[in-house]
């Protein structure tokens, strides 16, 4: 038997530590490689938030995002790694995207991701078209001027619109498909300005000598804009005395539900058996046509008055001014200029001074006339009593004052006017249109006419271009006072 040397393997002994070796270095290598590649981290770098929020139809775009592979052994510095970014976000519209950032190494790969939730949170914008009508009928359907709507996200959402309209106010509200609310208010401006009509059957102005014939009324309808007809809501006042000669007016007033009024009249005058109504008087300047109108403008000169001056020039018309001190006293050389009567009304227009005594009023008076000569040249011997000579507000201040003036101013020299026709200027009415209707009613059918009005009221004088145009079409002839021209006398009452 052979025996093998000792320190010698023998070849199986040898085989079997080389198999042992072999096994040890691959359960090495592996466990270095397990090592290696557990140990391997991946940093990102630039990653947004997990959750990021953006306004819809805003830009956005994704960060700029690297990589790098970092190891124990190997990749102790970082090794940078290509980044694939799958995944976009629709910032037109509404809802949830993932954006995921991905890399791939050897033995390995990693992702990383963010939600990017594209929002809508700005509500539509509403856009009213200007309402410019100065009124708009109550209890009629409202004409809206027109809106729109426009969303972010939805676009045109006019249609979408829904209006309520309460009271005074209309309100525009619409709802985006986000549900952001918008809305939108408008004060519609709810007023009936316009007053009923009335309508008179036969004539606006009776004419007839007594006893030939008789007044009875032909009757009249009214109708208004919102209320129809309101005939049976006129109000007739006034009354004629068939046997009586003299001028009459027969007032119809009405009232809509909105509380416009008109008012409109007949004239109707009685002339005795010669032809003549009573407190008509004779004058040179009317006797001839028997249609003249003389206007009158109290308490001015005003701001309004240069206004007045141009018409009256335009249609070559002239009128008498009683005037007072106000600040535009350099208005009274103009008037004067122009062919127009000045004549005097008061210094202070102040009740409680004049009419405490006859020296009160013609110091009054006297000291307005200095004014006009200064302005004009020349004094006048016109006046007109403030509140006229039929005033009753005098008898506070001094019993019987009226009566004594009116003797008095005679005695001077002076010629004083009332007058026959009231424009209601004066706080009857505060419409153009209202002047202009009492005024022409007034002077219809009448022999002559002197018209009160107030060159210190806008609205008054606003009327005075259509109250020529009426008279210049019907025949009349407008004049100036003079000496010779009626007094247009009230009745005394103080
Ligand atoms: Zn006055």
């Amino acid at each position: 038997m052979k025996h093998a040397k000792p320190g010698k393997l023998s070849p199986k002994m040898k085989k079997t530590a080389l198999i042992a070796l072999i096994t040890l270095a691959v359960l090495a290598a592996a466990a270095l490689t397990l090592h290696f590649v557990n140990d391997r981290q991946v940093e990102f770098i630039g990653l947004p938030a997990e959750r990021v929020t953006v306004e819809c139809g805003s830009d956005y775009a994704p960060p700029e995002v690297t990589a790098e592979l970092r190891g124990n052994i190997f990749d102790r510095e970082g090794t940078p790694l290509e980044v694939e970014l799958e995944g976009e976000a629709d910032t037109a519209k509404v809802g949830e995207y993932e954006l995921t950032w991905s890399v791939s190494y050897f033995l390995g790969s990693q992702s990383r991701s963010c939600v990017v939730e594209v929002v809508d949170t700005t509500p539509p914008v509403i856009t009213l078209t200007p309402e410019e009508r100065e009124y708009v009928l109550p209890g009629t359907d409202y004409d809206d001027p027109g809106y729109s709507a426009v969303d972010t996200v939805d676009g045109d959402l006019t249609a979408a619109v829904v209006r309520v309209i309460e009271d005074k106010i209309a309100t525009y509200t619409v709802t985006d498909s986000s549900g952001n609310v918008a809305t939108a208010t408008r004060e519609i401006p709810f007023d009936d300005p316009v007053p009923p009509e009335i309508t008179l059957k036969g004539e606006k102005s009776i004419t007839f000598t007594v006893g030939e014939a008789t007044f009875e009324e032909p009757g009249y309808t009214a109708t208004d804009n919102l209320d129809g007809d309101i005939t049976d809501k006129v109000e007739v006042k006034g009354s004629v005395d068939n046997n009586n000669p003299g001028y009459y007016t027969i007032r119809y007033t009405v009232k809509d539900s909105y509380g416009n009024e008109t008012t409109v009249r007949r004239s109707i005058t009685i002339r005795d058996k010669n032809g003549k109504v009573p407190g008509d008087e004779d004058s040179p300047e009317v006797d001839g046509t028997g249609k003249v109108i003389y206007l009158t403008f109290d308490d001015g000169p005003s701001a309004y008055t240069e206004k007045l001056l141009d018409v009256l020039k335009k249609y070559n018309v002239k009128a008498t001014f009683f005037v007072v001190k106000t600040g535009r006293v350099d208005l009274i050389a103009r008037e004067a200029a122009e062919g127009h009567t000045v004549a005097i009304h008061s210094l202070t227009h102040d009740y409680g001074k004049i009419y405490t005594s006859e020296e009160a009023y013609f110091a009054d008076i006297d000291a307005m006339n200095e004014i006009i000569k200064e302005q004009t040249g020349s004094y006048s011997t016109l006046l007109r009593f403030p509140g006229g000579s039929s005033n009753t507000v005098s008898a506070r201040y001094s019993k019987g004052i009226m009566t004594r003036l009116a003797k008095a101013v005679e005695e001077r020299g002076y010629k004083y006017f009332d007058w026959n026709v009231s424009s209601g200027d004066a706080g009857g009415t505060t419409s153009t249109e209202q002047v202009y209707k009492n005024v022409v009613n007034g002077c219809a059918g009448r022999k002559y006419s002197v018209v009160l009005q107030h060159d210190i009221k806008g609205f008054s004088v606003n009327a005075v271009e259509k109250i020529i145009v009426w008279g210049l079409e019907h025949g009349y002839t407008f004049l100036p006072l003079t000496q010779d021209s009626p007094g247009a006398h009230h009745k005394l009452n103080n």
